[in-house]
């Protein structure tokens, strides 16, 4: 079977990275979290982190110019495998380009996957988020046991950007900017699957694959 190419979107706090994790491994697919390779480029005190960074503050979406760089080196560094894309296109014009770039590298999206969840489950869940400093694994504070990862025995951080009116202002951000991305896939050659964020994380991810397979 020829491997599959899936996006995943969600407001933050949705549990699309958790989600996005899972489903590589389990598909034998990479991983490409445009959100993650964001701060590893800011750990890393690179140009394109520097830009980032006063937008990650303050709950914004980096600007698409910037967004489209990005990604266009991405894919063709994955060209040939699978893949899941988590935290991309988060706007219309970012779709509007996928498609095109995806023409270009005559790769067919299988799977959009939707993870649906109200902003009150949101705060109470992303305000309880710690991440591995190192490994990037992500924890919560009603699970988890001590300040270590379990992974890599690395530091149990919280993200700058994971304060409480910074999540209301992401996840205005992305009712605004990436419901039109919904819409513009609504239709589309891809099927749009869109899944109950609001279950345990180990439900949501049986639904998926449920859904995926
Ligand atoms: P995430 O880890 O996906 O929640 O992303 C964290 C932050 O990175 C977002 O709040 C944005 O500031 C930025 N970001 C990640 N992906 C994108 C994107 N596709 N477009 C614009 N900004 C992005």
């Amino acid at each position: 079977m020829a491997e599959k190419h899936i996006i995943i979107l969600g407001p933050p706090g949705s549990g699309k990275g958790t989600q996005a994790v899972r489903i590589a491994e389990q598909l034998g697919l990479k991983h490409l979290s445009t959100g993650d390779v964001l701060r590893e480029s800011l750990a890393a005190g690179s140009d394109l982190g520097m830009k980032a960074k006063a937008f990650m503050d303050r709950g914004l979406l980096v600007p698409d110019k910037v967004m489209l760089g990005l990604i266009e080196k991405e894919l063709c560094t994955l060209n040939g495998s699978g893949w899941i894309l988590d935290g991309f296109p988060r706007t219309l014009p970012q779709a509007q380009e996928l498609t095109r770039m995806l023409e270009d590298l005559e790769i067919e999206v299988d799977h959009i996957i939707r993870i649906d969840v109200d902003s009150g489950t949101i705060v109470k869940r992303i305000s309880g988020r710690r991440v591995c400093e190192s490994c990037k694994a992500v924890y919560n504070t009603a699970s988890m046991q001590g300040g270590e990862c379990e992974k890599c025995g690395g530091k149990l951080i919280k993200r700058q950007d994971d304060e409480e009116s910074t999540i209301l202002r992401r996840f205005r951000v992305y009712e605004e900017q990436t419901q039109p991305v919904l819409d513009y896939y609504t239709g589309g050659g891809a099927e749009l699957i869109t899944i109950d964020g609001s279950k345990k994380i180990d439900d949501i991810t049986a639904d998926i694959f449920r859904a995926v397979k």
